[in-house]
């Protein structure tokens, strides 16, 4: 319930001016932004290569109404991965990008030239771009993008939400590619998607199961530790050994698991989001955990 009303805030412009103005707010959104500027992410990314992670690099904003911004989210992408070039991580240094943060409300068209500049700024430093996934009416079109940038950059790769009734077959699609699979995180109606969490679970391990049996990269975005040990096992049936396919979680989430599993020889890419458009990732954040909502309301009051 609680999570539904905040999911229901992330799109609402009237919550966002409430909850930006707060005092204290940014302190709070640090928890799970890795702060405003490039160099501030790109301090970041420095710190978690150095201990032995990989990383997918989110400029925040999303729904973007005006070809500038549009245009400025694809420049601040080329900017970000020309400055990551020097370090020298190639493909542990990826990028994750919003097709709604380059214009895929405006003109699609639009949207596939802004990511295909991303596509080819990533690939001169031997990295890679994932297209996130938005709200369902737009997942048609985001994998209409990913085929069309795919004949070019074939490494591009995608999320697929388990939520979604049509994820198993879109997962069986695309079991040659770089698939990041992910729960869901948007307020999604009963026609097209799952509506409790057992079902949810139970659709990943589908997925899952038809990604580590396919031929691509599967990448296992979940901080479920019951997912963890089943993709583990999954992967070992499958023939795939610990280079075969990774874990992805997000920025702030989770960072002992991820350090530990990191420890124990898989593959692990923390998410980092960073810029100040952080409004709707803050929100489903705050929507995925009460706990989240709690720490919210004590840093309000001071404590
Ligand atoms: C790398 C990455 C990329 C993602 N990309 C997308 C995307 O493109 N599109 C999309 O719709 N969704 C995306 N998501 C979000 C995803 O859909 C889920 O909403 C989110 O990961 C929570 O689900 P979970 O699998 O961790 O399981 P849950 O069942 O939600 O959580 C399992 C456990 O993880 C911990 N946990 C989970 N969330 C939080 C939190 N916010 N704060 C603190 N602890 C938490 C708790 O211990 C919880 O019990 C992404 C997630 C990750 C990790």
């Amino acid at each position: 319930m609680l999570g539904s009303l905040l999911l229901a805030g992330s799109r609402s412009p009237l919550a966002r001016r409430a909850v930006s103005g707060l005092p204290l707010t940014r302190k709070v959104v640090d928890r799970f932004v890795a702060g405003e500027s490039t160099a501030d992410v790109v301090a970041a990314t420095r710190r978690l290569t150095g201990s032995g992670l990989s990383v997918t690099i989110d400029h925040l904003g999303e729904e973007v109404r005006d070809p500038g911004t549009a245009v400025a989210a694809a420049k601040a992408y080329v900017s970000l991965l020309e400055e990551l070039r020097p370090l020298g991580l190639g493909a542990r240094a990826e990028v994750s990008v919003k097709l709604s943060a380059v214009g895929q409300a405006l003109d699609p068209g639009m949207a596939l030239e802004n990511a295909r500049q991303i596509c080819a700024a990533a690939r001169e430093s031997g990295s890679t771009v994932t297209l996130d996934m938005e709200d369902h009416t737009t997942v048609d079109a985001t994998l209409g993008v990913l085929r069309a940038l795919r004949e070019d950059f074939p490494e591009t790769g995608v999320a697929i939400q388990a939520y979604l009734f049509r994820s198993e077959a879109d997962c069986r699609d695309l079991a040659g590619s770089r698939v990041r699979l992910v729960k869901g995180a948007y307020a999604e109606p009963a026609s097209v998607a799952w509506q409790n969490k057992a079902e949810v679970d139970r659709a990943y391990v589908r997925c899952l199961r038809a990604l580590m049996n396919g031929t691509g990269y599967p990448m296992v975005a979940t901080h479920d530790d019951r997912l963890i040990a089943i993709a583990e096992s999954l992967a070992v049936s499958a023939g795939r050994g610990p280079d075969d396919y990774e874990f992805q979680m997000l920025y702030g989430i989770r960072a002992d698991r991820q350090a530990a599993l990191a420890a124990a020889g898989s593959r692990v890419r923390v998410y980092v989001p960073y810029g100040d458009d952080w409004y709707g990732y803050f929100m489903r954040r705050l929507a995925e955990r009460p706990a989240n909502v709690a720490f919210f309301l004590r840093a309000l009051r001071g404590k």
